[in-house]
């Protein structure tokens, strides 16, 4: 696709040139163009940034449609649409609006009728899949174009699907014979890095931002709408032009929002995953993750809006157990912003530890709440210590109940336990000399919430052995 030359390959150059101004075509762009010219299906798989909306768009009139307009904006470009000399060469529209206007099919169907129905772009196509990170019902409408329209080819582009995602849109949107672009997704201007997250992570992002991005442009994702709230806040304190942007504000106020962020009369924008589908911005210097994202896909995608211009940016972690429970308190609640149970949680192995973390609670208790982490650990693993023996805790019933773990899987479970504050660590200065040594205590508010199922604690295994020892063990 790259090396023949087409009828329009002259007018290819130049537009690149003039339109656009760029001396060149990037990776798999020229081949896009003409394949979806020579009037194939195409689907694409391209990074962010690696510059797809130059494979179906340049400078000329154009119009968008949403259900976010005044109607009687819609009335005009619907009407316009439908006039014989209609002036727009390119529409934009919403998935929803092609599901729910008949005016809007009514007028594709006799653009088609004239054979003036060229292409049909579907921009974020991975949205299409349920097996996607980012499913929409409403994507998955758009299969009706390719019934009603079968001669016009389809360009398809996202820049985040695995193997399965591609071939399920490519089935849902009934694409044939589709070519198929891929290419790699090394972002290397890009920096990433994670960093524990400790109760000082807005402070430290205020420095990290005045040492390296100060007054530039940048998204800090968050995980709850009242987070994205007080960082805002916070950030506004410390004198950086910082706003909030979540899916409880009205359509204007979102907008608006957007809008200010995009003229740079905003310089960081601290959202949900609400904020970033479609967002264009070349310059967004950095994305910082304030809690754990909710997939790797999800994680790929939000950083994707970095360093579009390709200057280098940065990609900023924080990460700390508790924000994983919380994560998965609320994929398990169904309570994520706009997505369903996002992929990369479904599909990976998760052993429901649920009984042992009750149980090694339960002997924090038995023991009468007043000894070591490592002693805790020796009854739980079921040790036969003189230690164990003196205070009579090999007679307890729970004695040995963790005895299929390893001592480092069950001090990992007591590990995020204290963590994630259903045990506490009571620091006391153990004898004359100072030295110090804890007991362990149940946090009894928080630890109701384990035995009435409110909160349970899920630990992933790497090894398959340790999942086949769990299910020997009926866990
Ligand atoms: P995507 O939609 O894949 O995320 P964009 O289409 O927004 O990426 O392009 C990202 C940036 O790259 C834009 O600033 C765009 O102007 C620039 N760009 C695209 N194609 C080229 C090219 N051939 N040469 C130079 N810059 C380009």
């Amino acid at each position: 696709w790259s090396s023949r030359d087409f009828l329009w390959t002259k007018k290819l150059e130049d537009n690149n040139k003039k339109v656009f101004g760029n001396h060149s075509f990037r990776p798999n762009q020229r081949e896009v163009i003409n394949a979806t010219m020579s009037g194939h299906d195409v689907f694409v798989l391209m990074p962010t940034g690696g510059g797809k909306s130059l494979t179906y768009q340049a400078n000329i009139p154009a119009a968008y449609l949403s259900a976010n307009m005044e109607w009687t904006e819609q009335q005009e470009i619907l009407r316009e649409l439908s006039s014989d000399y209609c002036k727009y060469k390119l529409l934009y529209v919403t998935p929803e609006k092609v599901a729910k206007s008949d005016v809007l099919l009514r007028h594709l169907d006799s653009t088609y009728a004239r054979e003036s129905l060229a292409r049909i772009v579907i921009d974020e196509a991975h949205c299409v899949s349920q097996w996607g990170h980012d499913f929409r019902p409403d994507y998955q409408g758009l299969g009706i174009l390719k019934q009603k329209f079968p001669n016009t080819p389809v360009l398809g582009l996202t820049a985040t699907a695995t193997a399965s995602v591609k071939e399920d849109v490519v089935q849902a949107l009934g694409l044939v014979n589709c070519i198929v672009f891929r290419q790699s997704f090394n972002r290397p201007n890009l920096c990433y890095s994670v960093i524990p997250k400790t109760k000082k992570c807005v402070e430290d992002i205020d420095g990290f931002i005045k040492k390296n991005h100060f007054d530039e442009c940048g998204i800090i994702y968050c995980l709850s709408r009242m987070d994205c709230e007080k960082v805002a806040e916070k950030l506004q304190e410390c004198g950086h032009k910082a706003a909030f942007y979540h899916g409880s504000m009205d359509p204007a106020q979102r907008a608006f929002i957007q809008k200010q962020w995009s003229k740079d009369e905003i310089n960081i924008i601290c959202a949900t995953v609400a904020f970033g589908m479609g967002i264009n911005k070349p310059d967004v210097r950095f994305v910082i993750h304030h809690s754990l994202p909710k997939s790797i896909e999800g994680y790929h995608q939000e950083c994707g809006r970095a360093g579009r211009d390709g200057q280098h940016s940065s990609c900023v972690l924080y990460y700390s157990y508790s924000d994983y429970i919380r994560v998965q308190h609320m994929i398990t609640q169904g309570a994520v912003e706009q997505s369903p149970m996002p992929s990369g949680y479904k599909n990976q192995l998760f052993v429901n530890l649920w009984n042992w973390t009750i149980l090694q609670v339960e002997v924090v208790k038995l023991t009468g709440q007043q000894f070591s982490s490592s002693h805790i650990l020796e009854v739980y693993r079921g040790s036969l210590s003189q230690f164990v023996k003196k205070h009579k805790h090999n007679t307890l019933k729970l004695h040995g109940a963790g005895k299929h773990l390893t001592k480092s899987e069950a001090s990992r479970i007591l590990h995020h336990l204290v963590v994630a504050d259903f045990l506490v660590e009571d620091v006391k200065k153990s004898d004359i000399y100072g030295s110090l040594s804890s007991i362990l205590k149940v946090n009894e508010s928080k630890a109701c919430l384990l035995w009435s199922g409110g909160q349970k604690i899920t630990l992933r295994f790497p090894s398959s052995d340790n999942a086949s020892k769990l299910s020997k063990s009926g866990v």
